[in-house]
Order: structure tokens, then C-alpha cells, then sequence
């Protein structure tokens, strides 16, 4: 599709405009559904693969449209990614997660690590650093509670998000690979990022027990962390025999529809509190 002198749209192939007016009415709701209260977070619980006890949660961002429809986090991420609206929302994204947080550490709950994704146009953006100093003292959380999520392509994008990486550790907060083994980063660069966990890509989570290759991949990603001090966490485990697998290579923690799926905050507190040692 182009456009035409008065801005109407010149059809050249259906499927292209189909996908240029379905992603050009996401960037137009987007802007509305921050506003009006369309967004919300699930949360998926995260266990030690030594006794099961759950230690932590994923936020995970979920949108649903007036009209009922649920925007999948793939359609619409990488659309407020280019629109820009990533910060905003980004933001919104880190304050619910902190007041849970500290609303379940105060309550029964009890103390559980959260963590939450954060996108590499928010660590490029300069005024990151300062929002989430803010909305750790309003929501009056520890930062040694918040884990912020990077996946490893982002992470090693260059020296500048290297950079606000480190200041984000140097204010306490513990910081993630999310989606390793599926960039390429240097043992070396890797060893440069100030993170605390790994987090194995659920590709190769998925492919254990029937593709013999994952398992040697795990069994790599476990020991490249161990040796870098990192704890070692796999996602996506949907089957026992994934997690056997995966204890067996030492992995120390795990996240998966096994356990449970991502639950909206009043499910997650009921999950945590039956599960529970
Ligand atoms: P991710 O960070 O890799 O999140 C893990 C995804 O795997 C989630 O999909 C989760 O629901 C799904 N998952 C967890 N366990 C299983 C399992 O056992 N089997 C299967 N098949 N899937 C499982 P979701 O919630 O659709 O999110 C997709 C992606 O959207 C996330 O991938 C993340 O990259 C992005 N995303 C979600 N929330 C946010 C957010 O608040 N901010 C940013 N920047 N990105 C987000
Ligand atoms: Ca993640
Ligand atoms: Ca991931
Ligand atoms: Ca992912």
C-alpha cells in the first residue's frame, strides 16, 4: 500500500493492507486503552525445581478490547514498541507489578520475587532510570524484590543499554536474560551484564526429551550460568518429563504451564497460598 496524493490509500496487494490498517488501528487504539483501563496483568508463578516451593512471579501484559476481544502480548507488543507507546505503557506496567507486589508481601502471600519484562526501547529511552526510581518510592517497594526482564538480543545491543543495565543493578534491582540461547552473544559480553538469572528459551524447553540437541543446549545454558554465578531458570515446561530433564542437568528453577498458566492477581494469590510449603 502508498499513499496517494490526499492521503487515500492505493491497494496493491490485499494481504499488505489488511496488515498496514490492522496494525494502524492498533496504534489508534493503543493510545485509548491505557486511558481506559483495557490493559491488566496475569501473573505466571515461578518455582525452585529442588522441592517445588514457588519463589516468584512473571507479570505478563494482557489487553482486552472493549468489544471483549484479547489482543495477544506478539500483536500489540511490537506495535506500541514502534509507535512509541511502549514508555508509557512500560511504565504502567512496572507500577502494577510493584503495588502487587508489595500488596502480597504485606499479606499473607508473603515475600515473592517479581518480575517483570521490560523493553529495550525503555532502556534506550533516558528517562527510564528516573521513572522507575519514582515508582519504587511511591509503591514503596524493594528493589531487590523486582527483577527486570532483558532478553539476551536486547541486552548486548550495545554500550549505552549495557550501560543503564548496570545503573538499574547499582540501584538494587536484580536483572534477567529473558529468551537465552536464542541471540548470539559472546561468553565475554555476557559475563559483562550484571544479571542474577538466566532464563532458558522455551524453543529448547519444548524440543527436550525428543530432539537430543536440547538437551545439550540446556545442559551448555545451565553451566554457562552456573560458572558466571547465575541461577539458571527454564520456561515453558509444559510436561514431568521436561522438568526431570531438567533437574537432572541441575537447573534451579522453572516456569511453566506444568504448574500453571498466567492467572489474574486474586488466582495467583490463591495458587500461591495452596501451594505453599
Ligand atoms: P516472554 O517474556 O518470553 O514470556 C513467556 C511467554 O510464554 C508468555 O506468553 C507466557 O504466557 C508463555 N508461557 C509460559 N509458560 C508456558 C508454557 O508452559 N507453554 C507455552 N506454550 N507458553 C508458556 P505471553 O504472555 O503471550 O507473552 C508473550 C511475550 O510478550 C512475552 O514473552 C514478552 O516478550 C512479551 N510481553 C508480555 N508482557 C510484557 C510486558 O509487560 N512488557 C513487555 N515489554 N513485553 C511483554
Ligand atoms: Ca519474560
Ligand atoms: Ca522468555
Ligand atoms: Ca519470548
Amino acid at each position: 500500500a502508498k499513499r496517494s496524493g490526499r492521503g487515500r490509500i492505493l491497494r496493491f496487494d490485499p494481504a499488505m493492507e489488511e496488515e498496514l490498517h490492522g496494525r494502524l488501528s492498533l496504534v489508534s487504539r493503543l493510545a485509548e486503552a491505557q486511558a481506559n483501563g483495557q490493559f491488566s496483568l496475569v501473573y505466571q508463578p515461578q518455582i525452585a525445581l529442588s522441592d517445588g516451593t514457588p519463589f516468584g512471579s512473571e507479570a505478563l501484559l494482557r489487553w482486552q478490547l472493549p468489544e471483549g476481544t484479547w489482543v495477544r502480548p506478539d500483536q500489540f507488543i511490537p506495535v506500541a514498541e514502534d509507535a512509541g507507546h511502549i514508555l508509557s505503557l512500560g511504565e504502567w506496567v512496572l507500577r502494577q507489578a510493584c503495588l502487587h507486589q508489595v500488596h502480597w508481601r504485606d499479606s499473607a502471600v508473603g515475600r515473592l520475587r517479581m518480575a517483570v519484562n521490560v523493553s529495550v526501547r525503555q532502556l534506550r529511552d533516558g528517562s527510564f532510570v528516573h521513572s522507575a526510581e519514582r515508582i519504587l518510592s511511591s509503591c514503596n517497594a524493594d528493589p531487590r524484590d523486582i527483577e527486570l526482564e532483558i532478553t539476551e538480543s536486547h541486552a548486548m545491543e550495545n554500550d549505552q543499554v549495557l550501560a543503564t543495565v548496570r545503573t538499574l543493578r547499582g540501584m538494587g534491582f536484580s536483572i534477567a536474560i529473558d529468551d537465552f540461547g536464542t541471540g548470539y552473544s559472546s561468553l565475554s559480553r555476557l559475563q559483562q551484564l550484571p544479571a542474577s538469572v538466566l532464563k532458558i528459551d522455551r524453543s529448547f524447553v519444548t524440543d527436550l526429551g525428543t530432539v537430543p540437541e536440547s538437551r545439550s543446549i540446556a545442559a551448555t545454558i545451565v553451566k554457562v550460568g552456573h560458572e558466571l554465578g547465575m541461577t539458571v531458570l527454564a520456561e515453558g515446561i509444559e510436561t514431568a518429563e521436561q522438568e526431570e530433564i531438567l533437574r537432572s542437568l541441575g537447573c534451579d528453577a522453572a516456569q511453566g504451564y506444568l504448574y500453571a498458566k498466567p492467572m489474574p492477581a486474586p488466582q495467583f494469590e490463591r495458587w500461591i497460598l495452596d501451594n505453599m510449603p
